[in-house]
């Protein structure tokens, strides 16, 4: 069977438009299949437009959350709630429309695991497309990962990958950085990403922001380890001054012009002070590098994920899955 899931958040203007029109592409699949909806604390008629249409269609199903959670909370729901041995994942507004889902879930049966769009074109505005543009390039040079350059969460899987990602229980949910991490074959295929069908991006600017800093806070250590690296640096740098005024008191030479002798305490005091800024930038160094190792513990994502296993059977103390 193959399962959409779709977020939905007061999407009333459009959710219709989408069953219909995955109703229509859904004979190209030569499958079952169930259009899983999980509609994200709606404030419209979204939840309501839903219910009628599932009393009539068995294969509509719907999972609505209590409150909006936001977009990956909603399709981390959906991908627990899927049962299809393979997954689509899309959004409510038609911009990844179910009729190019098809050579998706062809390349899922000729035997990849995970094929995830790649956004040729977007209909956004240049800031917009700019920041989407910036932003993955980021991703990429800090991410400890190679997550796919303009890949978004529009994807098809196979189910294994799906209850894998299941697994996880990391609460902040990057998806696309998820599906990277657990592995498998994966592929990327290109696609125009439609304009939005009705309605207004749901997305604000701050949980834009939300989704930027979980993609690369969860999924890197640099800029932790920049600021131990700055601290190092900084320390050994004061050391080093430190020496050099020690050195100039001792034999009272000058340095542009200034003898320490002349202003007495001075060598004292920048002895002092560099002294303590070394220790403390030293520290906080070392700091960066447990609390780095805390926060990797505290994801608690298994160690490894295995494939397959030949002549082998599972361990019984597991240390991944
Ligand atoms: N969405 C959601 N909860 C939210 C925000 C968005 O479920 O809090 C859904 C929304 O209904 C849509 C998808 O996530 O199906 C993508 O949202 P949007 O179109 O606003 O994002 P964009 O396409 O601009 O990236
Ligand atoms: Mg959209």
């Amino acid at each position: 069977m193959i399962s959409l899931v779709v977020p939905a958040y007061n999407e009333e203007a459009g959710i219709e438009e989408l069953y219909r029109r995955v109703c229509s592409a859904a004979p190209a699949w030569n499958d079952d299949w169930e259009l899983l909806v999980v509609d994200d604390g709606s404030s419209d008629r979204t939840l309501e437009i839903l219910e009628r249409l599932a009393t009539t269609d068995a294969r509509l199903k719907v999972v609505a959350l209590s409150r909006n959670f936001g977009h990956q909370p909603a399709v981390s729901a959906g991908l627990q709630h899927a049962s299809g041995s393979i997954v689509c994942v899309l959004d409510a507004d038609l911009q990844d429309p179910p009729e190019a889902l098809l050579p998706f879930i062809q390349k899922v049966r000729d035997g990849m695991d995970v094929v995830y769009a790649i956004r040729t074109h977007r209909k956004e505005g240049p800031f917009k497309r700019m920041a989407y543009h910036v932003y993955y390039r980021l991703l990429k040079r800090l991410a400890t990962l190679d997550i796919p350059l303009d890949a978004g969460d529009f994807c098809v899987m196979r189910g294994e990958v799906v209850q894998a990602i299941n697994q996880l229980p990391e609460r902040n949910r990057f998806i696309r950085g998820l599906r990277t991490w657990v592995g498998y074959q994966q592929t990327g295929l290109a696609y125009e990403r439609a304009a939005r069908y009705a309605g207004e991006p749901k997305y604000t600017l701050r949980s834009l922001f939300k989704l930027a800093s979980d993609g690369i806070i969860n999924f890197s250590y640099r800029p932790l380890q920049a600021i131990m690296l700055l601290g190092f640096m900084v320390g050994v740098a004061a050391i080093a001054m430190g020496l050099i005024f020690l050195a100039q008191y001792i034999w009272d030479f000058p340095i542009m012009g200034y003898k320490p002798r002349e202003a007495r305490g001075w060598t004292s005091l920048i002895l002092v002070l560099l002294f303590s800024s070394a220790v403390q930038l030293f520290c906080i160094g070392i700091l960066g590098e447990y609390i780095g190792r805390l926060f990797e513990e505290t994801k608690r994502r298994p160690i490894y994920l295995v494939k397959r296993r030949i002549g082998v059977g599972k361990p019984e103390e597991l240390t991944g899955t």
